[in-house]
């Protein structure tokens, strides 16, 4: 079938759908939410291995992935029954004036494939707990993932039509008639910057709400006064998650140079000892990388930092097919790639800095603003410099700060709106104001 066509009947179950499960109650909707996450816990270990055979993630840290995914659908199954209202008082005795939540109407989503299942329900649970109906383009490194969660909703009890899945490998065409659809009341994507600028353009002739969770460059800044020890395990953590193919892992590590001779020498033995392997073998800490293209994006920024100057502390060479050795980068100079782009993969850049205020400079001068990092046993420090980061995400001797409850999202080029918590279910309501008169 035509991509145009298809999209068509798509839309047209939805805004169908829409007008029957806006007028459900909270508590059906929170039930069914409850019963989709307790299936998909039900399967972690499949769902697990599903991740790790699609895109490589190794299968210990893709379970953990799918726990993480229910964690959203699990949360969002209580917030639904909180939908508050609110009332205002009016300056006229005759007057009641109220604010009232609106599901926005039919939702079309773009994930990646960085976390194919988390990205999903991270939207879905929100879109559907808000009584909203949800249209979702999985990415096309991890199409299979999504459509077993939407198995797993049908299983659950949920209609058909109030959770679609479309897929294809063109995805402006199959994107196209969803974007430019007026009954597509919003758009939620996550993905890089440069493609969600261009989605942020084609929504305007519509309207259309929007979420856009992009693209990050991480600093992690660590004062002379940190845990040293602590510090190096939440970085390696953090860095080489997923290959490093996460938008909050850290992309820059400015170390005090106080101890960033120590600090290299220890975090060079951590990374050294990761070991590499085969996604679904239990005791691979690294995976290969997604595809060919980001594998040459990986080589080509530590091909380019050595060019200008840096030196490989350890790693920095292609061990076959996908897989990059973990590397540490030291001398690492401003006007290198590594600094400027996502690497998206097991490269750790080390550079040093003097003072808070130029730690600060350092972190800010990029045009993103996902998360950032500082290690610091000085309280006033870590509120001063956390409150001067221009970054939506702070972990304060935190490597891993993401979580259900808590706003994920980015200033500046990281994107627009959060997703999460309270802040994520805003994101799928509409507020309306009512005046009453009263006779
Ligand atoms: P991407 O190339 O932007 O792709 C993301 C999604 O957009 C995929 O489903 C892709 O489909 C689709 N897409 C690509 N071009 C499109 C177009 N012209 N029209 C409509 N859809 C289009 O990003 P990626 O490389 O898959 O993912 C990595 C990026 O995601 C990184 O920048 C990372 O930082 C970011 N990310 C951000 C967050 C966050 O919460 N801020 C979380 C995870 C990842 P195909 O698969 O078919 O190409």
């Amino acid at each position: 079938m035509e991509a145009h066509s298809e999209g068509s009947i798509v839309i047209d179950r939805a805004a169908a759908a829409f007008e029957t499960w806006r007028k459900t109650t909270a508590y059906e909707r929170s039930s069914l939410l409850r019963r989709w996450n307790d299936l998909i816990l039900a399967h972690v270990d499949e769902i697990g291995r599903l991740i790790a055979t699609e895109m490589g993630k190794p299968v210990t840290e893709a379970r953990g992935e799918v726990r993480y995914a229910a964690s959203f659908i699990e949360w969002y199954a209580e917030e639904a029954k909180r939908v508050y209202g609110e009332t205002i008082p009016s300056q006229f005795a005759h007057k009641r004036l109220l604010v009232l939540k609106q599901p926005v109407g039919p939702v079309f989503a773009i994930t990646p494939w960085n976390f194919p299942a988390a990205m999903v329900t991270r939207k879905a649970a929100p879109a559907l707990a808000a009584g909203c109906t949800f249209i979702l383009k999985p990415a096309e490194q991890s199409p299979r993932t999504a459509i077993r969660l939407r198995e797993l909703w049908e299983e659950a009890g949920g209609p058909q039509d109030v959770f679609q899945v479309v897929t294809g490998d063109d995805p402006a065409a199959v994107s196209a008639p969803f974007l430019r659809d007026p009954r597509i009341r919003k758009l939620t994507f996550t993905g890089s910057t440069e493609v969600g600028k261009l989605l942020y353009a084609q929504c305007a002739p519509t309207m259309k709400r929007l979420s856009l969770e992009l693209g990050g460059h991480a600093p992690f800044l660590i004062f002379e006064d940190a845990d040293l020890d602590a510090a190096v395990r939440e970085v390696a953590n953090s860095k080489f998650r997923n290959a490093g193919q996460t938008c909050v892992c850290v992309n820059r590590i400015y170390v005090h140079t106080g101890v960033i001779d120590e600090f290299t020498r220890r975090f060079t033995e951590v990374v050294r000892a990761l070991k590499v392997g085969d996604p679904l073998d239990e005791s691979t800490q690294i995976g290969p990388l997604v595809d060919a293209q980001g594998l040459e994006k990986v080589s080509l920024h530590v091909r380019d930092a050595v060019s200008k100057g840096a030196k490989i502390a350890t790693g920095g060479a292609i061990l076959k097919d996908l897989y990059f050795s973990p590397t540490v980068l030291t001398a690492v100079k401003p006007g290198m790639k590594i600094l400027e782009e996502e690497t998206f993969g097991p490269v750790a850049p080390i550079l040093s800095f003097h003072s808070d205020a130029e730690a600060i400079d350092l972190a800010n001068n990029t045009p993103y603003g996902l998360a950032a990092y500082l290690w610091t046993r000085n309280l006033a420090r870590a509120f001063r410099v956390s409150e001067a980061l221009d970054y939506g995400i702070v972990g304060v001797n935190d490597g891993l700060p993401s979580t259900a409850q808590a706003p994920f999202g980015g200033f500046k080029d990281s994107g627009i709106g959060r997703e999460g918590g309270k802040w994520g279910l805003e994101e799928y309501l509409e507020v309306k104001y009512l005046s009453l008169s009263l006779p």
